[in-house]
C-alpha cells in the first residue's frame, strides 16, 4: 500500500500514521520527524530546517524532497510506504510523481483527515511528544497513565518548539495557503479519501480502514 497522510498541522496524521503502519506494515515516513531527528543530532540539515520550522514556514521544496526521494529508494519501501506531511505544496507533489514514475509505482490512496480550523490551536498545543520513542498524546484529549511520562516506554514528554501558539497560528496560515491546493490535485487524480477527523481516535482509525480496505 502507498499512502499520503494529508490534513492540517493538528489534524491527528501522527496519531493514525502509528496505526496505520502497525495494520498495513509499511514504514512511517515523516519529514517532520525526519528534520527534528536531524536538529536533535545537529547536522547541517537540521541547522538549515531548524530556521525555518521555528517561523512555523515550509522547508524549501527542493531540501525536502531530496530527502523523500531518497528514502523512499531504501528496501522497507519496497513494498509500500505512508507518506506523513509531504507532499506540502504542488510544486512538491509533482515532484513526487516524477519520482515515484521513474520508479514504476504509483500511489494507492490519499487520505484526507478533515478538521475545522477552530479546533486545531488546542489540538497542537497540548500536544505533548515522548523524547525517547516519539509517541504522541494530548494533555486533555489523549493523556498518558501517569502525567509527563510516556505509556510506552516511560521516557519523558516533552512540548515541540513549534507547538507554541504564536507558532501554531502561523502553520496553520502556511497550510491553508500552500497545502490545500492538494486536495483538489489528488481529488482529480481520483485518489482522495475524505476521513471526519473530529471523532475519537480509535473511530477515525476505523473510517480510515474502511477506507483503504482490510488488504495489507
Ligand atoms: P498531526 O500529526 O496531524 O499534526 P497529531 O497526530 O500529532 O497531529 O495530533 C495532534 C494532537 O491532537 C495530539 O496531541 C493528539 O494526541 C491529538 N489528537 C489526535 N487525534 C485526535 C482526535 N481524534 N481527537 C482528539 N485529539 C486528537
Ligand atoms: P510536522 O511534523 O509535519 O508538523 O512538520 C513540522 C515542520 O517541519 C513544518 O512546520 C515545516 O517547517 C517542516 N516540514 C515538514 N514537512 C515538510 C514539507 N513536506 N515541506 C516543507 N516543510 C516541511
Amino acid at each position: 500500500m502507498r499512502l499520503i497522510l494529508l490534513g492540517p498541522p493538528g489534524a491527528g496524521k501522527g496519531t493514525q500514521a502509528s496505526r496505520i503502519v502497525q495494520r498495513y506494515e509499511v514504514p512511517h515516513i515523516s519529514t517532520g520527524d525526519i528534520f527534528r531527528k536531524n536538529i536533535k543530532e545537529g547536522t547541517e540539515l537540521g541547522k538549515k530546517a531548524k530556521e525555518y520550522m521555528d517561523k512555523g514556514l515550509l522547508v524549501p521544496d527542493e531540501i525536502v524532497v531530496a530527502i523523500v526521494e531518497d528514502r523512499l529508494k531504501e528496501a522497507d519501501c519496497k513494498n509500500g510506504f505512508l507518506l506523513d506531511g509531504f507532499p506540502r505544496t504542488v510544486n512538491q507533489a509533482e515532484a513526487l510523481d516524477k519520482v515515484l514514475e521513474n520508479m514504476n509505482i504509483s500511489l494507492d490512496k490519499v487520505i484526507n483527515i478533515k478538521v475545522d480550523k477552530n479546533v486545531l490551536v488546542d489540538r497542537v498545543v497540548g500536544r505533548r511528544i515522548c523524547r525517547d520513542c516519539g509517541a504522541t498524546y494530548h494533555v486533555k484529549f489523549n493523556p498518558p497513565a501517569e502525567e509527563g511520562k510516556c505509556d510506552v516506554c516511560g521516557g519523558e514528554l516533552y512540548q515541540r518548539d513549534d507547538d507554541k501558539e504564536e507558532t501554531v497560528t502561523k502553520r496553520i496560515e502556511v497550510y491553508l495557503q500552500e497545502t490545500t491546493p492538494l486536495i483538489d490535485y489528488y481529488s482529480n487524480k481520483r485518489l482522495l479519501a475524505d476521513i471526519e477527523g473530529e471523532q475519537d481516535i480509535d473511530k477515525v482509525f476505523e473510517d480510515i480502514v474502511k477506507a483503504l480496505g482490510s488488504e495489507k
